[in-house]
């Protein structure tokens, strides 16, 4: 990993690199094994109200004869198997926007259908997981961001093992930060207790300017709170009166 922390003004050049050098970012498309792409539009909460937004999505993977259509971990429907020329038409016919599937960006925002749909919620995740998507998703960052929203303790969406996570509980949301999967898994810390979704969206505004300003390029959330100590980081980023030591 190369060391930028010689260049700490110069934010928006770190991040234009990717190491997805076959991926068409500016098409949203992500080159398969088999030398095809596929792609998988902007599904907010991966839930649809609108049956016809399926059928589209179905007739689209059928004229362009896709290999499948795939339910992604970021709750999204990959079309899965598009030739490079017909990538531009499959996008016109979906008429929708491309899911930030690549690229050191907010890759996906979580939410699980909380006190909307399911039994178990104790907190509107789907309200907030909303907003946070209509503000974040897509936004450019050090490294890959992903956000989590669960709707009661159960974290259904994975909330602590995801950069930025809350998880809905009688008295409000719970906050964590800095968790991950991949190669090495990293548990999220706990940042606040019994907020609002005011206030989680103000926590969130914080963490992101902080990390956006201060993280090294391909550096994640956890690695970079590891790096300058969680209580340095809570000083940044909490408001001064939820601070304890
Ligand atoms: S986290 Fe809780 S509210 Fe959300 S889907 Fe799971 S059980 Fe339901």
């Amino acid at each position: 990993m190369e060391n930028n922390q010689e260049m700490p003004n110069q934010i928006d050049k770190r991040f234009q690199h990717s190491n997805t050098d076959r991926d068409l970012l500016e098409k949203g498309a992500i080159l398969q094994r088999d030398g095809t792409y596929a792609i998988a539009p902007h599904l907010p909460g991966g839930i649809i109200t609108d049956p016809d937004l399926l059928i589209r999505l179905a007739e689209t993977a059928k004229k362009y004869n896709c290999a499948a259509l795939k339910v992604t971990s970021s709750q999204r429907i990959a079309l899965v198997g598009l030739q490079k020329d017909d990538i531009d038409a499959a996008w016109a016919d979906l008429d929708m926007k491309p899911g930030a599937a690549i690229g050191l960006c907010v890759r996906s925002v979580k939410f699980c259908p909380g006190t909307t749909f399911c039994k178990r919620g104790q907190q509107d995740s789907v309200g907030l997981g909303n907003e946070i998507d209509n503000k974040y998703h897509g936004m450019t960052m050090p490294s890959k961001f992903k956000i989590g929203i669960s709707g009661c303790p159960n974290q259904c969406m994975d909330s602590m093992m995801i950069d930025f996570g809350a998880v809905g509980t009688s008295k409000g949301f719970n906050v964590f930060v800095g968790g991950n999967g991949g190669l090495k898994p990293r548990l999220g810390q706990s940042l606040a207790e019994q907020q609002t979704p005011q206030q989680v969206l103000d926590l969130l505004d914080r963490v992101v300017s902080f990390y956006s300003e201060q993280a090294n390029a391909n550096e994640r959330l956890g690695r970079f709170i590891e790096r300058i100590d969680l209580d340095i980081f809570k000083a940044a980023v909490l408001p001064e009166k939820s601070i304890h030591h």
